[in-house]
């Protein structure tokens, strides 16, 4: 395994999370049901902090798909590993994501739901790489902006390891 230098500590994530569960709960009236759609593997670990800063109006789901391979570079393939296990017809949806980079899974994402009609869709991002960009995609939450770097840990990989790191690093040559 390479070594990894820490870019932002587990303390700090934990912070910004609860900010932003403030701020998406904020949006919606105080009766509406919250549905958030985790993307597997990576969104697993902002899901599970994301949804237990957030009030019980929040249900949960997940959709498996197929982005990056071995390698750190995007091939631009999106494919559904694993759908949804129930609809979103006229439900408030929140697509969470790990990281936007390119933007084509979030853009494929954001096509395929659309076509389900949620009430609203919105999506919340724990990173993102706006230098990386190759389509023009919203993201009405953003956890941190970074650089162009690869990084790992916290629900993120290189080759399936790391997930388990608690802060997000970057992996060294
Ligand atoms: P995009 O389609 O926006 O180029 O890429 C989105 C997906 O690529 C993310 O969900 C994530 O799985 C992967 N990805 C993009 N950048 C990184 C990165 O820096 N580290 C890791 N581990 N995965 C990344």
């Amino acid at each position: 395994m390479s070594t990894t230098t820490v870019l932002i500590r587990s303390e700090e994530i934990q912070s910004r999370i609860r900010a932003l569960a403030g701020e998406i709960e904020a949006d919606y009236p105080p009766n509406d049901e919250i549905h958030l759609v985790g993307v597997l593997k990576g969104g697993f670990m902002f899901m599970a902090d994301l949804v237990r800063a957030m009030s019980s109006r929040v249900t949960l789901d997940f959709m498996a798909v197929s982005s990056y391979g071995k390698g750190t570079r995007s091939s631009g393939e999106v494919r559904v590993l694993k759908d949804l296990d129930s609809g979103l017809e006229g439900r408030n949806v929140i697509i969470v994501e790990d990281i936007v980079d390119t933007g084509l899974t979030l853009h494929y994402m954001q096509d395929i739901l659309k076509a389900r009609f949620p009430r609203s869709l919105r999506t919340a991002c724990l990173l993102s790489k706006p230098s990386r960009r190759q389509v023009d995609v919203k993201v009405d939450y953003i956890g941190f902006t970074i650089e162009d770097r690869f990084v790992v840990g916290y629900g993120l990989d290189y080759g399936e390891k790391y997930r388990n790191l608690p802060d997000i690093a970057i992996l060294n040559e």
